[in-house]
């Protein structure tokens, strides 16, 4: 009886692994698909949405460009559910290029649109780029291909890298970061606390702002700062006086109450993103948005 019954636990998780391995290729196979839709094409299934990073006085400083996967059968799919499986499978690249396209032809629309003055003109637009994509060897030539095509300015470029990218070869993403420099190109550092953070690293690469994570955000209003994995909001304090020290402006990331804010802008925090001002807004409802924030 107790092996009838192992097997049939055998079976069952055969079976739950199967569905999920056929769940994934077939997760693989749409996205392949939905990559080859023309971008402009009425069927383009990937879309970006646009989340606003403000100063402590609520200027629009900037935008985060965040994909979004419009599934006809699953509906609205957020890049954690895909960006893990577009890596594993090389699908990063070519969606990390759709992405740039994207964002960058917005900028350029938003730039263009007398209407959405002055804030279009100097607003910078963020990307996120993942390892695998940061280190095509075409990379530099894509940016470049990209800021032509458009006409964008690089300073208004803003790449967001995580401290993976970074730990796996300094030497080679300290190279290609001072290339895409000289261009104009801003960087940040995305996520930051979550992965190998290292002083000394810090102090050579090249960029310009520091992401610090939500999960230190979210703690720093928490009533007991002393549980198992909770972060004190005097990390926060440490990580904004050494970036200070380093020139970085510090962007707080996922702030969603006015405690928050008061405290990390008492931090010193310079940039703030999160759904306290506005959750990542498709294209036009993101320009009413800065509209009113202007007419204020
Ligand atoms: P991220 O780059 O750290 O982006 C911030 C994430 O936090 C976004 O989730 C955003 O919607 C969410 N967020 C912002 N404010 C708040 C808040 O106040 N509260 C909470 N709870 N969440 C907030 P999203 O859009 O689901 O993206 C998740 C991650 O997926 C991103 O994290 C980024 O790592 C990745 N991702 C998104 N778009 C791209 C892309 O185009 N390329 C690559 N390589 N990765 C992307
Ligand atoms: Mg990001
Ligand atoms: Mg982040
Ligand atoms: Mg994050």
């Amino acid at each position: 009886l107790a092996k009838q019954a192992g097997d049939s636990r055998v079976r069952f998780f055969a079976h739950a692994l199967q569905e999920a391995a056929s769940a994934r290729l077939g997760l693989r196979n749409d996205l392949r698909r939905a990559l080859q839709t023309p971008r402009d094409a009425a069927q383009q299934q990937l879309l970006l949405h646009y989340q606003p990073q403000v100063d402590a006085q609520g200027q629009l400083l900037g935008v985060e460009a965040l994909v979004r996967w419009q599934h006809p059968a699953r509906g609205l799919i957020p890049p954690g559910a895909f960006i893990a499986e577009a890596e594993a499978s090389g699908l990063i690249v070519p969606l990390g290029n759709w992405v740039l396209e994207e964002a960058a032809s917005c900028l350029e629309r938003w730039q263009r649109d007398p209407a959405l003055q002055p804030w279009a003109s100097t607003l910078s637009m963020a990307v996120n780029v993942s390892p695998r994509q940061f280190r095509e060897p075409d990379f530099i030539a894509r940016i470049e291909d990209v800021l032509a095509r458009t006409g964008i300015d690089a300073l208004s470029l803003e790449l967001e890298l995580t401290e993976s990218v970074v730990a796996d070869d300094l030497e080679a993403t300290l190279e290609k970061m001072e290339l895409l420099r000289r261009h104009g190109v801003r960087f940040a550092l995305d996520d930051f606390g979550t992965g190998y953070s290292s002083l000394a690293y810090l102090k050579r690469l090249p960029i310009d702002t520091l992401k610090i994570d939500r999960s230190f955000v979210m703690d720093i209003d928490a009533p007991d700062q002393s549980g198992p994995g909770k972060r004190p909001a005097v990390l926060i304090d440490a990580i904004v006086a050494m970036a200070h020290q380093l020139d970085l402006r510090v962007l707080a990331e996922g702030v969603e109450t006015e405690t928050q804010l008061t405290r990390l802008a008492h931090a010193g925090c310079d940039i703030f993103q999160g759904y306290y001002f506005s959750r990542p807004l498709p294209e036009a409802a993101l320009c009413a948005w800065a509209q009113e924030i202007q007419a204020k």
